[in-house]
């Protein structure tokens, strides 16, 4: 029988993140498959909280019986002392994802729009459509930099979100200080601006602005910073949003119950303290990263400037390529006008300049 459902219209396709190591081996009957296609940390979490955990998840069945803390109590009590941002100016998500989705979800109504980069994180025109909104793309600046001034201008009577990657994805730009308080002194306080920091552990620019700051001055200024990346802990989805206790109430009403486990909170919690894990990880990254932009550009590339521990590489077949790749072993992200590659460790690094050399 025909599917025959009814149901609202939605226009939004499945979104493809980063193919899995396993699909790829499967697909082209490989056994050593690289992932340099979702920023994840090549690094991995830090030794001590992988201990920690362990420990707390063999002696705790507690952990495994008990419906987690929904309010994330102790993660948030870590982060206040972490920002010296009070805890019910703080939201906790499975990922930032969620807190992307959950702020469309309660600050768009239908019809209202919400500014962002055109090539930005493509959760943002997501989950705009799904919370009935309408994505208003601004082209980009020179070298995949979000054109601040752009975006300014581009909004209207119906905006309620901005939507700011610092640093960009896939782009790996970022915008400074100067250009973030020009937005600033501009930005309508009805509008919600989403400063996106997920990679904000990687940046070293000392002209880079301090986002946590702006909260503290600017009610209508949120925010979001990850886990996933860093910290090592993409598996565990979890993320954070910093904000006016006002914003996270409202973000508060549309949470599910019981959103991230307690191993993910629990793991987040010991990953504040060892910050020398991210500082290890930030300058392994920024050498690694030097290394294969060096590399890449001595191959014709012309990668973007990054601060992040991905490049994102122009090239005028972005999926041909990423196909070709996948299929010497190495997955990398298709992205609009190139690929995006994340930066691995040496070795990771090599066999991906090695595919690229074996490509005729
Ligand atoms: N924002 C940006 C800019 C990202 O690149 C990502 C991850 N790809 C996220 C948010 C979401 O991260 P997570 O849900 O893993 O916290």
């Amino acid at each position: 029988m025909a599917f025959s459902v009814r149901m609202k219209p939605l226009d939004v396709p499945i979104y493809e993140p980063g193919k899995p190591i396993a699909e790829i081996r499967e697909r082209y009957g490989l056994d050593a498959v690289i992932k340099l296609a979702s920023n994840e940390n090549p690094y991995g979490p830090s030794p001590k909280v992988q201990e920690a955990l362990l420990a707390r998840l063999s002696a705790d069945p507690e952990l495994w019986l008990r419906y987690p803390d929904g309010a994330a109590r102790e993660l948030k009590r870590a982060l206040s002392l972490r920002w010296g941002h009070p805890a019910e100016g703080i939201a906790v998500g499975a990922g930032a994802d969620e807190l992307i989705q959950l702020i469309a979800l309660r600050f768009l109504a239908d019809g209202d729009e919400a500014v962002m980069g055109e090539l930005s994180f493509p959760m943002y025109p997501i989950a705009t459509r799904i919370a009935g909104g309408v994505p208003i793309p601004v082209p980009m600046g020179p070298e995949g930099r979000l054109d601040l001034p752009a975006m300014l201008r581009a909004i209207g009577p119906r905006t309620r979100i901005v939507w700011l990657a610092n640093p960009n994805n896939p782009t790996g730009t970022v915008f400074d200080r100067e250009r973030w308080a020009a937005f600033l002194a501009e930005v309508p306080e009805t509008v919600l601006v989403v400063l996106d920091e997920a990679y904000a552990e990687y940046v070293s620019d000392p002209n880079y602005p301090d986002g946590p700051a702006a909260v503290r001055r600017h009610p209508n200024v949120v925010v979001l910073r990850t886990f996933s990346k860093a910290y090592g802990l993409a598996g565990f989805r979890i993320g954070y949003a910093l904000a006016a206790p006002e914003v996270v109430r409202e973000l508060e009403r549309v949470r599910k119950p019981f959103n991230t486990s307690a191993v993910a909170q629990l793991a987040a919690t010991l990953a504040l303290e060892d910050e020398a894990h991210v500082a290890f990880v930030r300058e392994a990254n920024r050498k690694a990263r030097a290394a294969l932009r060096q590399a890449l550009e001595a191959r014709g590339f012309r990668p973007y400037p990054s601060e992040t521990n991905f490049l994102y590489l122009p090239h005028d077949d972005g999926r041909g390529l990423a196909t070709r790749l996948e299929a010497a072993g190495v997955i990398v992200r298709p992205v609009p006008g190139g690929i995006r590659v994340s930066v691995g460790t040496e070795a990771e690094n090599a066999r991906l300049l090695a595919a690229l050399d074996a490509l005729e």
